[in-house]
């Protein structure tokens, strides 16, 4: 195994616990230390979202970038055994969140999804854009009454 897979199957496999990951926990004590009220795993809410913050009528996700697929990142490969095994699992998931977050936008939330990778390369700046797109929610929360 090269050095690159070693490191993608440590990160993934500390992922299988699900809550309260390492990023999560970051993106949780940035926003408290901005002084954001937040709670956390949204029950009641499509998808669960891992941080919820009531004032923003906003839910966050942080998902990990190996289930959840995201994008072009060095996270989200395909392990080369059981690949339609994988496929079907990866397929089902994407669907899901794309199902839960249209939910929870038809509901007048504002669905986040912040990338594991993100928070793991640059803490700071996702939590900047978090931030910005908070207050920008904020603002258009209050023009709309
Ligand atoms: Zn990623």
């Amino acid at each position: 195994m090269d050095k690159l897979a070693k490191e993608r199957r440590s990160w993934n496999m500390s992922r299988i616990q699900g809550k309260n990951t390492g990023p999560e926990i970051a993106m949780r004590s940035m926003l408290h230390k901005g002084g954001f009220r937040f709670r956390l795993q949204g029950k009641n809410l499509p998808g669960k979202p891992d941080i919820v913050l009531p004032k923003f009528k906003t839910a966050i996700f942080v998902h990990g970038c190996f289930w959840h697929r995201h994008e072009n990142c060095k996270y989200c490969y395909t392990p080369k055994s059981r690949h339609e095994f994988w496929d079907n699992k990866f397929r089902r998931t994407v669907q899901r969140d794309a199902e839960q977050i249209r939910s929870l936008a038809g509901s007048g939330w504002l669905p986040l999804v912040v990338w594991e990778c993100e928070i793991k390369n640059n803490p700071a700046k996702t939590f900047t854009k978090v931030q910005s797109l908070l207050q920008q929610r904020l603002l258009k929360m209050n023009g709309d009454t």
